[in-house]
């Protein structure tokens, strides 16, 4: 029988009746924020704090021409969302994607803000990029529509404000173009100040060591802290990965040199499958000449089930978001799924793994690694100094491992799944400062 307590209402209901949101299952900032306040509603944040924590502060979206190489203008759409400050600079990365849309950029939004407080980082959370096909654009292309993006949001960035990173499509090379440009729009700062705008430029210009591979090496700490308790060890783990840029290669090759075997990968070119391990250096240098894995030959080709279907002990999705529906997540043979990439698991999905007893390690603590050694390099250009490796490596274990045990503790406290505790320990961080500044006025 239907019972309209309001005791009894997912707690996000009431907050978008609220502010007249017209739920749509399909949207990805609506199911973030959801996942946010039933964490939120745990946590017992007052009812401002939900409502400040259930839209971004600013949206930003702009329109910009560009030269093309056939000598013609195409005008492309840049977007940069700013969720929430209240712990430090907003802070997330420019993805460019042919599909990049505001609501998805909304909730990346929100993640961030999630993130960076699970992390304990001085950071808020923001997202943005440009719609656009990267890989169709020519080297003088992507330089010139990274230099008009970046002009476009000038006044609504910096060093002290809003601090953009990579993302999906994006790379060191375009972080230095960024970082470049605001530097020419903002001769008020020193070039030194400038180079703080953007993290994870290149190591020759302000970027730090160990930012390239900090996603997966984060991924990697927390699987050290996470597995022992699941009765797996990472160094002799088997594992497939869902997507193969940055985070999804960095972490098959952490953790193929632990000993780790890796034996399928899935990417937009196709799957690859090989019980005995495959060589994830070798697959990296394919990748790179090639753009994807398809026609490695130390592997053999197979379609997108049997991938799914393969048995594991650990299935790291390093791809786009909502790519585990409720139907991948029915054929997945894995006693763990990791997220490396960012909401790869749809609520739905969500349910079917939890259902079927897949320990699931949510992303944002798995990745949190990107953003913390970002961190690390915003304040080695604000203190002009320079980290060794080893001590980056150093940081960014004590950092992961810290957020671990944040999880770990508010699972214990709330009695719920990993995901909801993650965003639990983020939402009581974030509510302590509000509660310690108040709302202005
Ligand atoms: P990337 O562009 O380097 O790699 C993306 C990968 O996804 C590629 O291998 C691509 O082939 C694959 N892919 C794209 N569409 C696919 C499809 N339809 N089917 C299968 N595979 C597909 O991006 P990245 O930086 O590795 O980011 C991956 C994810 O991790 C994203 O969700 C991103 O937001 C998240 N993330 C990245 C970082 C970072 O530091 N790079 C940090 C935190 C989170």
């Amino acid at each position: 029988m239907h019972d309209p307590s309001p005791a009894r209402r997912p707690p996000a209901e009431p907050i978008f009746e609220e502010l007249g949101i017209v739920r749509d299952p399909r949207s990805l900032f609506h199911q973030v924020v959801e996942q946010v306040l039933v964490a939120a509603d745990l946590a017992a944040l007052p009812h401002h704090q939900r409502i400040i924590l259930a839209q971004p502060k600013n949206e930003v979206m702009v329109h910009f021409p560009v030269l093309m190489d056939d000598g013609h203008h195409r005008l492309f759409k840049g977007y940069r969302v700013q969720h929430n400050n209240a712990l430090g600079p907003y802070k997330g990365g420019l993805r460019y994607h042919h599909r990049l849309a505001l609501d998805d950029v909304k909730a990346l939004a929100v993640l961030m803000t999630m993130k960076c407080a699970l992390a304990g980082l001085p950071f808020g959370g923001a997202k943005g990029g440009v719609k656009c096909s990267p890989r169709e654009l020519s080297e003088g292309e992507l330089r010139r529509v990274t230099r008009r993006f970046c002009s476009a949001i000038s006044h609504q960035i910096g060093p002290h404000y809003d601090v953009p990173g990579p993302d999906v499509g994006t790379d060191a090379q375009v972080m230095a173009w960024f970082a470049d440009t605001y530097a020419q729009m903002t001769p008020e700062h020193s070039r030194q100040d400038s180079l703080g705008v953007v993290t994870g430029k290149p190591v020759g210009f302000g970027g730090s060591h160990g930012r390239d591979k900090a996603t997966g090496q984060g991924l990697v700490e927390v699987l050290d802290a996470m597995l022992p308790e699941l009765g797996l060890d990472a160094s002799t783990i088997s594992f497939s990965v869902l997507g193969y840029g940055n985070v999804g290669s960095w972490t098959a090759r952490l953790l193929a040199s632990r000993g780790a075997r890796l034996v399928a990968v899935l990417d937009h070119t196709g799957a690859i499958r090989e019980d005995r391990g495959i060589d994830a250096d070798a697959l990296e240098a394919h990748v790179r000449r090639r753009g994807g894995v398809e026609g490695f030959a130390e592997a053999t080709a197979i379609d997108e089930a049997s991938f799914y279907g393969t048995e594991v002990d650990l299935l790291v999705p390093a791809a786009l978001e909502q790519m585990i529906d409720a139907s991948k997540a029915a054929q997945i043979k894995a006693a763990v799924v990791a997220e490396g990439a960012n909401a790869p698991t749809t609520p739905e999905g969500d349910a079917v793994l939890m259902q079927r007893g897949v320990e699931v390690l949510p992303a944002i603590l798995c990745n949190a690694g990107g953003v913390t050694v970002s961190y690390f390099e915003w304040v080695q250009n604000r203190t002009a100094t320079w980290w060794s490796a080893e001590e980056v490596d150093r940081r960014l274990r004590g950092h992961m491992h810290a957020a671990v045990e944040r999880v770990k503790v508010a699972r214990r406290r709330h009695d719920c799944d990993l995901r909801t505790a993650a965003f639990a320990a983020a939402c009581a961080r974030i509510g302590e400062v509000y509660s310690l500044r108040g709302v202005f006025p």
